[in-house]
């Protein structure tokens, strides 16, 4: 199969180099802490790259991508779809549907627009925001995935509730007709030694057993999205099956603009 995508020769031989040692990493990990190597999802977290680069991920089978700005959701799946459907009029299609999980934080009046491109939010931290969802849902005929976010390093700069909050708001949102609670996400602080951060991870998964011994979820409540690309072989360590990886990919291939990382500019457009 011919690559029809943009994108220098050398950018895609590092792009695919980058790939290949961050999922063996990933594999490596999941086998130390006992499980499958497919038991832990890659999500490539393209907020920082340019489109092109987004583009190579997708021919090299990479489907899970996340961002953390709404504007930029919205363009860049509406872009990418339209370039799918070309491809598979083409008869070069990437192997299956490409999954967008917003990772950043999300505001009510927003959800409408975004919730027919997701298929997980992982950035779920109000009450009022799950309604606004669950509403939504109804309303389009499909139910919503998310993953409550838990600021368990208790960072001020940090979205998330706090964890001894977490529980109730869990079996607030089961209630929910059209919301499906599906685990928890959390960062970690960014720090030199990702082993000083381990103990978020360790809190953040025994938090998860509990709320799942309580029954207070239901059977869906089986994931956990933490690890990036500092700390990710400790998130996955500790139970991480969802990692959000970005700059680990990007080394050596395009610049991560740090702008796009903080997911503020949404408040303003
Ligand atoms: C940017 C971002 C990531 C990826 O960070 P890297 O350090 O580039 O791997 C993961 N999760 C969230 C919520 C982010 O905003």
């Amino acid at each position: 199969m011919s690559s029809i995508v943009p994108g220098t020769t050398n950018q895609r031989r590092r792009l695919a180099d980058n790939l290949k040692r961050v999922r063996d990493q990933i594999a490596e990990a999941a086998l130390r802490s006992g499980r499958r190597p497919e038991d832990v999802q890659l999500i490539a977290v393209t907020k920082g790259v340019d489109l092109e680069i987004v583009k190579l991920l997708l021919d090299l089978g990479q489907l899970d991508l996340g961002e953390n700005r709404v504007q930029q959701l919205v363009k860049r799946a509406s872009l990418i779809d339209e370039q799918m459907q070309r491809r598979a009029a083409a008869g070069n299609d990437i192997g299956g549907p490409v999954r967008w999980h917003m990772i950043g934080s999300l505001q009510r009046n927003k959800v409408r627009q975004i919730l027919p491109l997701v298929s997980l939010v992982h950035s779920m931290d109000t009450l009022r925001l799950a309604e606004e969802i669950s509403a939504r849902a109804e309303k389009a005929g499909q139910p919503a995935e998310v993953l409550v976010q838990a600021n368990v390093s208790g960072e001020k700069s940090k979205s998330g509730i706090p964890p001894a909050a977490v529980p109730y708001l869990v079996e607030q949102i089961a209630s929910l007709a059209k919301l499906k609670v599906v685990g928890l996400m959390t960062m970690a602080p960014l720090v030199e030694n990702p082993e000083e951060v381990r103990g978020v991870f360790t809190r953040t998964r025994e938090l998860f057993e509990e709320i799942r011994a309580s029954r207070r979820a239901g059977p869906d409540f089986a994931h956990l999205s933490m690890g990036m690309s500092n700390d990710f072989v400790v998130a996955i360590e500790e139970g991480a099956t969802l990692v959000r990886i970005g700059s680990a990919l990007f080394e050596g291939v395009a610049p991560v603009r740090p702008d796009q990382g903080t997911g503020d500019a949404d408040s303003v457009d």
